[in-house]
């Protein structure tokens, strides 16, 4: 279904005793967007009442057609809390999906949504959490992270992170330029990636999905980097089946459950 119009002026969100659900509606304006693959889009959006983020946190965007139908999702802020009136939402298209296409084929610079936030408790980092942090990302899981390593990049620089980031494929990389310059230019960061479908010939990275292995050779990469064996601070995000699977194997190979902390997306890519 195709959501021609996406502000609902006057409309109230639904009641509910969540606490989450009584932060209030507010228009933004899309300021800029900016292709980032072949199916992912940051969106800049202008909030009208602006208000401090914790990296890690989400936002709710509704869309409201014309009769009233309305449909209501997530997407993480990309960008650092320091970035002022702003947030960057990085939406990827799933063909069938209600709001990721209007998204990709309708918004525009200029377009006024309906969004509020921010919301999201656990699955946020500050500085006062310290490290070091191993970051894992699956798809578009990498929206959040990209919000933690840019604030840690801001208010913690030599604090050592470790991202692994799994992805089917080298197009489906997001934000791909950002990471590696990032890396490159901090000793105390590292980026590493799992292609899990189709990988370059001259490839070097991980070919395959999440297993021991790969976690237990990341957390000592990590602890090179840190020059401690201390147990990192975990994060994992992305599809449903991602997630849990990074969660078991982080149990496996002896992170304590109580530094894990994960956000899932959705449904296994
Ligand atoms: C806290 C939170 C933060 C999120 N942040 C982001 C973000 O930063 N960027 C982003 O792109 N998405 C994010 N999502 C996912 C987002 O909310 C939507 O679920 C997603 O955009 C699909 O919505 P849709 O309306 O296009 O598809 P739907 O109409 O909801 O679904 C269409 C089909 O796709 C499947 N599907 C739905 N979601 C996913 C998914 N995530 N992966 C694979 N298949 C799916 C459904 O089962 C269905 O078969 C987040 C979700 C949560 C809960």
């Amino acid at each position: 279904m195709r959501l021609p119009c996406s502000v609902g002026a006057g409309l109230e969100p639904a009641p509910t005793s969540d606490m989450t659900f009584r932060t209030p509606w507010q228009t933004a304006t899309v300021e800029r967007v900016v292709a980032e693959t072949y199916r992912a889009k940051t969106f800049t959006l202008r909030l009208s009442d602006p208000r401090t983020f914790r990296a890690g946190q989400h936002y709710d965007v509704r869309l409201t057609a014309p009769d009233g139908y309305q449909a209501q999702r997530s997407y993480s802020v990309a960008s650092p809390p320091s970035d002022g009136n702003c947030i960057d939402l990085t939406v990827e298209l799933i063909p069938d999906g209600e709001v990721s296409p209007y998204f990709h084929e309708v918004v525009q610079p200029g377009d006024l949504l309906e969004v509020r936030g921010p919301i999201g408790g656990p699955f946020t980092w500050g500085p006062e959490l310290g490290g070091p942090l191993l970051l894992l990302a699956g798809g578009s899981g990498i929206v959040p992270i990209r919000s933690i390593l840019a604030h840690r990049e801001a208010v913690a620089p030599d604090l050592p992170a470790l991202l692994l980031y799994s992805a089917r494929a080298p197009e489906d990389i997001i934000y791909r330029k950002w990471l590696d310059d990032g890396a490159e230019a901090c000793p105390t960061v590292a980026v590493r990636y799992a292609l899990t479908r189709r990988q370059p010939e001259d490839w070097t990275g991980y070919a395959r999905r999440v297993d021991a292995d790969m976690l237990r050779d990341c957390t000592e990469g990590l602890a090179r980097l840190s020059e401690t064996d201390a147990a990192p601070l975990c994060y994992a995000c992305g599809p449903t089946g991602f997630v849990e699977a990074a969660a078991d194997v982080l149990l496996a190979v002896g992170i304590p459950e109580g530094v894990i902390r994960t956000e899932r997306f959705g449904p296994t890519a």
